[in-house]
């Protein structure tokens, strides 16, 4: 059984970046910590700030549609977290010394958990997680293999509730990733 309570209780005393002042909530992460399959976002945004939970706004409605089209739930068998904790104000870019203070949990996390894929949701998880020149239109659905897991990098669900013309190549990516639930056996 994963156990993330000791690194749960690090996050919500962190003050390791000015985030923390601005915070309604620290944002720990949500789902199955059993789960074999990680999905990591950029950082709360205001619903997410407010309920102490990531993915509840409209992008995250689009996020549950696109995950229970392929059988995953985030009550039962998948795991989501973001790069950052702590709301940027006005959801602006995560600087790099906000992501430095934050990676740590997230390391330990990968470490606790073991997930065999972790899809990283939009360009500024993708390009912490996979590479520094990750570029969402040309390697969304692309599957890397690093140290026994696959990384995975698909569209931001706010960046198809700006431009939905993206919607069906990114319901294609999570149509690979069920491919590749199966193809590694994992249970869900
Ligand atoms: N955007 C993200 O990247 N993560 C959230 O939790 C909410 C919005």
């Amino acid at each position: 059984m994963t156990d993330f309570s000791e690194i749960r209780n690090a996050c919500m005393q962190c003050t390791n970046c000015p985030l923390h002042e601005t915070r309604t909530n620290v944002v720990f992460g949500v789902g199955n910590p059993d789960a074999k399959i990680l999905f990591v976002g950029e950082a709360p945004g205001e619903n997410e700030d407010l309920q102490g939970e990531p993915f509840v706004g409209r992008g995250g409605q689009l996020l549950d549609l696109y995950m229970n089209g392929i059988g995953l739930d985030r009550k039962s068998n998948i795991y989501i977290t973001n790069i950052l904790r702590c709301r940027p104000p006005q959801n602006r870019d995560p600087k790099p010394e906000e992501q430095q203070a934050c990676l740590p949990f997230l390391r330990q996390m990968v470490k606790e958990m073991q997930p065999k894929i972790i899809v990283c949701v939009g360009r500024i998880a993708a390009q912490v997680i996979i590479s520094k020149d990750f570029k969402v239109s040309k390697e969304h659905g692309v599957f890397y293999e690093r140290g026994g897991m696959l990384l995975m990098g698909t569209f931001h669900p706010a960046a198809l509730l700006r431009d939905p013309r993206r919607k069906g190549d990114c319901f294609e990516d999570f149509l690979k990733l069920q491919d590749k639930i199966k193809a590694l056996g994992i249970e869900i």
